[in-house]
């Protein structure tokens, strides 16, 4: 890269942000940063800000989806069933051992397009497999982690395709993740804060309420009634981990979430922006739920992922999880489509096929998985993220005395 295509100052704010407030890495603590070969130099300030706030060792995973996607290409086809296990006793270890987890994204939306469909989703269940205790420990807070998002050139050609130069569009991006993630004025951990207590007191009234259940309705067609576990509890504004210390899974985020009764669903959802599924586009697409199971899905583009996606592992026929996003957020309001699931979901009120996170019952990241079920929260060893948000999303709780309370109006929280 010839010349910095980032404001230096704010990219050191972006940093420390994501050290401090995301992992929340503590004095002595191991911290493993994943990341992109592109995006080397963030990983190296990433490593040094983590030795600054006291790292006692940071580990690299470096990630070439290029060479990926060569393996994919070019692999005996045996091995796509399979998972390394010295892959394996690194998650293991580090995580039985409290290291934090720092994963860098830098997406490109179709580094797999032309790769076996096949081939993706037997190696993306091999690795689910696997990697199980180390997801749970995830899933439960037994490990802080984070997911933070550096733009790739090919991502930022997708989200500006009418930038006059590739490093035009990685200088747009740029901006706009720092714009999302109120960064820019050397205090966003401060306005993360304010911005955290918003979010825990939304939470903290959503919970007070003890719907029985939610209706959410809007003019692209979503009408869908869920009921809500007994003992749901709504999240947001990051997690506390069983150490006792807050972290932020994702920089950004803006959602409030829980998850619905998974055999509690009735009615139809319609996806308001595209989805990428194991870097393959679905767009313009509806599910319809019966019972909370899937009995039907249409999409415009990218129906046999949409098809993969639900029928592929046990319990994608389900939904997992439910989040309110306001309309009016940092990320929304640059009108933008990142095509990257983690600043699109905090842009739109989205739902997820798949597990749900334990959390989202009393006292649930201390029950084994029947339990969970049980208790009405659906159980997979995937969660895909989809987005049906709009700008007069209109949603009211029904609380278990029958009295109905809108939740959210025009697109935005209205309790
Ligand atoms: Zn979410
Ligand atoms: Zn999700």
């Amino acid at each position: 890269m010839s010349k910095n295509l980032y404001n230096e100052a704010y990219l050191d704010e972006y940093i420390e942000l994501v050290i401090r407030k995301g992992i929340n890495l503590q004095q002595g603590q191991v911290l493993v940063i994943s990341c992109k070969v592109e995006c080397a130099f963030f990983a190296r300030k990433a490593m040094k800000a983590a030795f600054e706030a006291g790292a006692s060792n940071v580990y690299m995973r470096w990630v070439d989806e290029i060479c990926n996607r060569t393996r994919f290409l070019m692999a005996d086809d045996k091995v796509f069933d399979t998972f390394p296990a010295w892959d394996k006793m690194f998650f293991d270890s580090l995580s039985n051992e409290g290291a934090a987890f720092l994963n860098i994204e830098a997406s490109d939306p179709e580094a797999y397009k032309g790769v076996d469909s096949g081939r993706l989703s037997r190696s993306s269940i091999a690795a689910s497999g696997a990697l199980k205790d180390y997801f749970e420990k995830v899933i439960t807070g037994e490990v802080r982690w984070c997911i933070a998002s550096v733009p790739s050139e090919t991502w930022a050609n997708k989200v500006f395709p009418d930038a006059a130069s590739s490093d035009d569009a990685m200088s747009l991006l740029w901006e706009n993740i720092f714009v999302a993630s109120r960064v820019g004025n050397g205090d966003a951990v401060e306005k993360w804060d304010t911005h955290i207590d918003t979010l825990k007191n939304r939470v903290d009234s959503l919970n007070n309420y003890r719907f029985k259940s939610i209706h959410l309705k809007n003019s692209a067609g979503t009408d869908l009634y869920m009921e809500l576990p007994q003992k749901h509890k709504w999240l947001g504004g990051g997690d506390v981990a069983k150490d006792g210390h807050h972290f932020l899974p994702n920089i950004p985020t803006e959602e409030i979430f829980s998850a619905p009764v998974a055999d509690g669903v009735n009615g139809t959802v319609v996806g308001t922006m595209p989805n990428v599924f194991r870097g393959n586009l679905i767009e313009d697409f509806s599910i319809t739920f019966r019972d909370g199971k899937v009995v039907s899905f249409d999409a415009k583009v990218g129906k046999e992922h949409l098809e993969m996606m639900i029928n592929d592992i046990p319990g994608m026929d389900r939904l997992g999880e439910i989040a309110l996003v306001e309309h009016d957020s940092p990320i929304s309001n640059t009108g933008i489509l990142f095509f990257n699931t983690l600043y699109d979901e905090n842009a739109s009120c989205h739902l997820a096929l798949g597990s749900a996170y334990p959390d989202c019952i009393e006292g649930g990241g201390a029950m084994p998985e029947e339990e969970r079920a049980d208790e009405g929260l659906n159980v997979s060893d995937n969660h895909q993220d989809f987005m049906f948000g709009s700008a007069d999303m209109f949603i009211v709780g029904t609380t278990a005395d029958g009295e109905e309370v809108v939740i959210f109006k025009d697109g935005n929280f209205v309790i």
